[in-house]
């Protein structure tokens, strides 16, 4: 992969999915595995393909409350009558077979007996001592989970790659899995850059504001079960950037950096970059969030993050998390992407693409509506916190005016929870 030439900063920005796929393109998953825990493992990327050690489910067994009997055994007449010898439970089989005319009274999940092979939900049959009537005609087969119906042995179930959710730890659990093979969780190392940003909790001198950016990004991070070095705040000063560099390069996979990518006079981080590693674009035809870098050091790759707030967000969502996530092995999902009627007049001029930050909500009939929140300045936070979407426009759109259909993207659970 060739790298752009970054000292001259009137290259053309580049569209944002070319600085997507160059981006994806150059990662390779990592290869370091462990095992892991059932109960352990929610949000782990598993290492290998989930093979079923058994049938599912693992034996014929009723759906119903109800009675289990040969559906052949009933007679032609219009309510025949079967003689009850005994009863299934849940965990408790029923150890001989039905003979002809006899049913087994059997609850749910309870195995089916030798010689039956449907089961009658109570609810359809007159009961009279040990003789039971059947009030409705019985389809061969009827209430009865099948042995391997939802999967056979050895049939692959879950695919390296998936990150494990609550529904998958049902799977697993369901087929006996006590420990899960998973990819390593990834390690990222952040600092902010900045001579203003000062720690939380101390009185602002002239010029200063809090850091939020490592905040904001950490908390995104640790959502995606990521270990977190924090290395705080670190001056606009080349040798302590350097420094960070080199340790973070030691200890962790990723780098992320929020500030210093633009080409102010503070602004080191990429002429670092370019000495002790490898840097790509920096200027990406994406609003907000224009000035992002993207490269690697020895050990580690680094994601150069623009330093107002909302782009610092809005490029770790949209490209440093994707790339992320690549790394981590876990299988590419294409974020859904949905049409709204937009309630308000959208500024727009052409040339970047941009993800303005919406509200959408359905009507009663499941249609959706999107308004923008607030000013859309890159420094305005408070944008974020009061939307649920990405309003997408095309770089070629211009103004959208109010009532036009737009593209959204919910916000995923990195930003909503
Ligand atoms: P920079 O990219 O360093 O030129 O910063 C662009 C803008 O973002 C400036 O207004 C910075 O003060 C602000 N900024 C940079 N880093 C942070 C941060 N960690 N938290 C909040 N604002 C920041
Ligand atoms: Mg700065």
């Amino acid at each position: 992969m060739s790298f752009c030439d970054i000292s001259n900063p009137n290259n053309a920005m580049m569209p944002f999915e070319d600085a997507m796929s160059r981006m994806l393109n150059s990662i390779s998953p990592i290869e370091d595995y462990e095992d892991s825990k059932l109960e352990d493992c929610l949000g782990r990327v598993l290492a290998v393909d989930i093979q079923s050690p058994l049938n599912m489910p693992p034996f014929d067994n009723s759906a119903m409350d109800g009675y289990a009997l040969c559906a052949n055994d009933l007679s032609t007449e219009s309510s025949p009558t079967l003689r009850l010898i005994g009863t299934a439970l849940a965990g408790v089989p029923f150890e001989s077979a039905i003979g002809d005319g006899e049913c087994v009274r059997i609850m749910t999940g309870a195995q089916l007996p030798q010689g039956c092979d449907s089961v009658v939900m109570q609810e359809l049959v007159a009961v009279d001592n040990n003789n039971i009537t059947f009030k409705q005609p019985v389809t061969i087969g009827q209430s009865v989970r099948r042995c391997g119906n939802e999967f056979k042995q050895g049939e692959i179930v879950l695919k390296r790659g998936d990150v494990i959710s609550a529904r998958h730890i049902a799977l697993l659990a369901s087929l006996g899995l006590a420990t899960v093979k998973v990819v390593k969780q990834l390690t990222v190392a952040i600092f902010s850059t900045g001579d203003e940003l000062i720690a939380l909790g101390q009185p602002l001198q002239a010029g200063q504001i809090y850091d939020s950016n490592r905040f904001a990004l950490i908390a995104q991070l640790k959502k995606m079960n990521i270990s977190v070095l924090d290395y705080g705040v670190i001056k606009d000063n080349p040798q302590h950037i350097k420094a960070a560099f080199e340790k973070a390069n030691q200890q962790a996979d990723a780098v992320i950096t929020s500030g210093g990518v633009s080409v102010g006079e503070a602004d080191y981080t990429k002429d670092i970059l370019q000495e002790l590693g490898e840097i790509d674009f920096w200027k990406i035809a994406m609003k907000p969030g224009k000035p992002m870098a993207f490269g690697r050091l020895s050990q580690s790759l680094f994601f150069g993050l623009p330093g107002n707030p909302v782009s610092a967000m809005v490029t770790f969502y949209q490209l440093a998390k994707p790339a992320l996530k690549k790394l981590s092995g876990a299988a590419p999902v294409a974020p859904l992407k949905l049409l709204a009627t937009v309630t308000n007049d959208l500024k727009k001029s052409i040339g970047r693409l941009e993800f303005q930050r919406g509200f959408a909500s359905s009507d009663d009939n499941g249609l959706l509506s999107v308004s923008t929140t607030q000013e859309q300045g890159s420094g305005l936070v408070g944008s974020m916190c009061h939307a649920n979407c990405f309003i997408i426009l095309a770089r070629e759109s211009g103004n959208i005016i109010k009532g036009e259909q737009v593209m959204i993207e919910f916000f995923d659970n990195n930003l909503m929870e």
